[in-house]
């Protein structure tokens, strides 16, 4: 599933295709993708419109058009944007297509979802699924008395993280991922934590998004080899040897080492 390191590749590309652009046709070719809004009516609300900025907070892409229109999109499990030769054959999976021109060129932007768990919102302001995303660990950094605030019940460090409410993007790779880092085990409670591990998870999850967004980034190895810990329970931990176990938090298969993550209790 994307998480923010893949949502922010997939804005710095939209940012590229849609500089300056103006939206001279759309078509949607799924109207479930674009739920509650009709089909026509999504594409109404983009036609004619420029493309002002188009920016992200965690896992959610945002097109800010002119007069005051918004695109908002999620890419659930399996959605994708990519670019697209004016008049390009339907591509495999192609949710939505949004016609672009600048100047005498013209090309395409399409939404691509083999699952269709991703979601594009047309609307005349900012939608509650964007509002109530609290701050975006790479945008507006890591506050930690406002991290530590959200840490003061009995919820789990791992399920606390993964709340778009306190962090937005932070999915389960991150979490997990970042956890290892701080050498603090997933399953202790929040309220247990120290302020000296808030400010590593800070820390690990500065770190852990530099260091997927530079694995993305290269025409590099597959994104799960730059994992140290996700998915990898029954291997060795990489930094003491001791067998990586995984317990379920949330729903959500975690990966810890019992061996140098300390659990706060
Ligand atoms: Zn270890």
């Amino acid at each position: 599933m994307p998480e923010l390191p893949d949502v922010e590749i997939a804005a710095r590309a939209l940012r590229r295709w849609t500089a300056g652009a103006r939206i001279v046709g759309a078509r949607c070719l799924d109207g479930y993708v674009v739920r509650p809004t009709s089909r026509p009516a999504f594409v109404r609300a983009l036609e004619g419109r420029r493309v002002l900025k188009v920016d992200r907070k965690g896992k959610w892409l945002r097109w800010l058009l002119s007069g005051g229109g918004r695109l908002v999109s999620h890419l659930g499990m399996t959605g994708e944007w990519d670019r697209a030769a004016a008049r390009a054959p339907l591509g495999r999976f192609e949710r939505v297509r949004i016609d672009l021109s600048r100047g005498t060129r013209r090309w395409s932007v399409r939404y691509l979802d083999a699952r269709r768990f991703g979601r594009l919102i047309a609307a005349s302001d900012d939608p509650p699924e964007w509002t109530s995303l609290g701050p975006d660990p790479l945008a507006d950094g890591v506050d930690v008395p406002r991290l530590s605030s959200s840490l003061r019940g009995p919820r789990s460090i791992k399920e606390t993280l993964m709340d778009q409410s306190v962090l937005a993007g932070v999915g389960n790779i991150l979490a997990t991922e970042a956890l290892w880092v701080a050498r603090i085990d997933p399953r202790s409670p929040g309220r247990t934590l120290r302020p000296g591990d808030v400010g590593a998870v800070a820390r690990a999850l500065r770190r852990t998004i530099a260091r997927e967004l530079g694995a993305r980034s290269e025409a590099a190895p597959a994104a799960e080899d730059v994992f140290f810990v996700y998915g990898r329970a029954g291997a060795p931990c990489p930094r003491c040897d001791v067998r990586l176990e995984k317990v379920v938090l949330g729903g959500r298969t975690t990966a810890y080492c019992p061996g140098c993550q300390v659990l706060r209790e």
